[in-house]
């Protein structure tokens, strides 16, 4: 199969040979017949398949009939990110370099003046985050009846992130006979409800089956101890040691986390940046651009980093935390191993982990590895800061980890600055502020309070959480604890003893 069967113009053929692509992917080939002819389109379809040029090719041959109006936007695409959405803009600055339309961005964090020159131009392709996109409509700014395309990427992340409401409502804003492109990597059934309201007859694409991971990429998970300088121990551990690291993500579940461990790899010597959803727009442009450009060697992120991403040669993902839902490890790892390279991704568990351990094995059937033993045991009392080297990742087949055959200098990765002497790792007064405690005893019920909206009765377990739906929550990547979350001090648990007033008295007298 070649681009040129596919039906797309001579001047979207010419871009893509320019982009250097020679064969489409197998969500290209499949897809972009059917969005040339106007059919709604179900894409199930994970990261690096080569989805955004499965919507963006097609759409480009669509546009070059007809022209923008004012305000009335012809296209309309839909991410769930501001990087997500700056990048499918780039994808169309690639692949139109021979047309001439207007692509605008409608993203939090940035003015809205620019914006608005553009809509008011006319927009033939308009690409935006829900939130911002109902800012500018509430406004008066925008109309959506003109849309003849309209796109949903990354529908499951949008369902995580409690955009779902926001997408009905903009559903209701575009015209019925409007064409539908949705995708999502995975399908769970407020998706499927959305897809049976929203997409007539659609065509069902599927490269691979839903939540499937990349064959290309190696899968591994290391016990470790729960104490976070255990994890942080842990994850140093897997950095030096990693083979071939050219350049990593590491997940956290929480944001605060993210910020902790960036600061502790900096302090450690490594070359890390952050990169979470309550950093303004700036710092989150700037941490993502040192990454590509390879200023930055260890990208610590939430999940706001984990889908579509485009940032090619990712060598390695480490999930210092397990994602509490497995479609989500599926996204994370997906950022290695893309478009046929080889990719490593382990993740750091601990005992508390157990349940999520069995998802990911359940989901991706792919029987995970383990590096070494299993053990959840604590290998410190202390901080990290006082023993920083208290647990080493152990290797299978007990043989040697790299680092113990090799001289210091030679365990430097041309991928960080050189690591500090023994003596310069002994603790430092200012390190302590890399160790924060942690509210309560259990970190998966910390983990799980950090998702919630409101707090719940303790001890409530959640091996299959229902995902929040109806909640809106612009641009923003995870949540915030409201009150104590989960955690009931012992004090509150206390039997009340009513102080005596007169009605009390009288009560109690009857
Ligand atoms: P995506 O899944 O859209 O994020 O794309 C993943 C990566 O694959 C991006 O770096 C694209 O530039 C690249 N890519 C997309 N289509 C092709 C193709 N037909 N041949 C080679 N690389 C491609």
């Amino acid at each position: 199969m070649k681009f040129s069967d596919l039906g797309l113009s001579d001047k979207v053929l010419a871009a893509v040979e320019a982009a250097g692509y020679e064969t489409p992917t197998p969500i290209q080939a499949e897809a972009i017949p059917h969005v040339l002819q106007r059919k709604d389109v179900l894409g199930v379809a994970q990261t690096g398949t080569g989805k955004t040029a499965s919507f963006t090719l097609p759409m480009l041959s669509l546009l070059e009939k007809g022209r923008a109006r004012a305000r009335m936007p012809r296209t309309l695409i839909l991410e769930p990110t501001r990087e997500l959405a700056a990048q499918v803009e780039q994808s169309f600055a690639v692949y139109g370099q021979n047309h001439r339309l207007t692509v605008a961005l409608l993203i939090g964090g940035v003015s809205f003046t620019e914006q608005l020159k553009k809509l008011d131009r006319g927009a033939d392709v308009l690409i935006a985050t829900p939130g911002r996109l109902l800012d500018h409509f509430e406004r008066g700014k925008l109309l959506l009846t003109g849309v003849e395309t309209f796109v949903v990427d990354e529908a499951d992340r949008m369902l995580d992130m409690g955009f779902i409401p926001d997408i009905e409502r903009i559903c209701k804003l575009l015209p019925f006979t409007r064409q539908t492109v949705f995708f999502s990597a995975t399908m769970p059934n407020e998706i499927k409800s959305l897809v049976d309201q929203f997409l007539h007859n659609p065509v069902r694409v599927e490269v691979t089956k839903a939540a499937s991971t990349a064959k290309t990429i190696t899968q591994r998970l290391i016990s470790s101890g729960s104490k976070p300088w255990d994890k942080r121990s842990t994850l140093r551990s897997l950095i030096e040691d990693a083979k071939d690291l050219q350049n990593a993500i590491v997940f956290c579940n929480r944001k605060r986390d993210v910020a902790t461990v960036c600061r502790s790899l900096q302090k450690h010597g490594f070359n890390a940046g952050a990169l979470h959803g309550d950093m303004d727009q700036t710092s989150r442009t700037a941490t993502l651009d040192g990454f590509k450009g390879g200023g930055i060697s260890i990208l610590v992120a939430s999940d706001v980093a984990a889908r579509g991403l485009d940032i090619p040669s990712v060598s390695h993902v480490f999930n210092f935390d397990l994602p509490t839902h497995a479609e989500d490890y599926v996204h994370r790892i997906g950022r290695t191993g893309r478009a046929g390279r080889e990719g490593m991704a382990i993740s750091i568990a601990t005992k508390a982990d157990r349940k999520y351990i069995d998802a990911i094995q359940v989901l991706t059937g792919d029987g995970v590895e383990w590096i070494g033993e299993m053990d959840f045991s604590s290998h410190s009392e202390e901080s990290e800061d006082e023993k920083p080297q208290s647990k080493r990742p152990r290797r299978n087949r007990g043989g040697k980890s790299k680092s113990e055959n090799k001289s210091g200098d030679e365990r430097q990765s041309k991928s960080r600055p050189k690591r500090q002497s023994s003596s310069e790792e002994t603790p430092k007064p200012e390190e302590k502020a890399v160790s924060i405690p942690e509210p309560t005893p259990q970190p998966r019920q910390d983990v799980q309070s950090e998702r919630r909206s409101a707090p719940k009765a303790p001890q409530q377990s959640r091996p299959s959480q229902p995902r929040s739906s109806g909640r809106r929550n612009r641009d923003r990547d995870d949540r915030q604890v409201i009150g104590m979350g989960d955690h009931v001090p012992a004090f509150l648990l206390q039997p009340i003893r009513p102080t005596k007033s007169k009605s009390q008295d009288s009560d109690s007298a009857e």
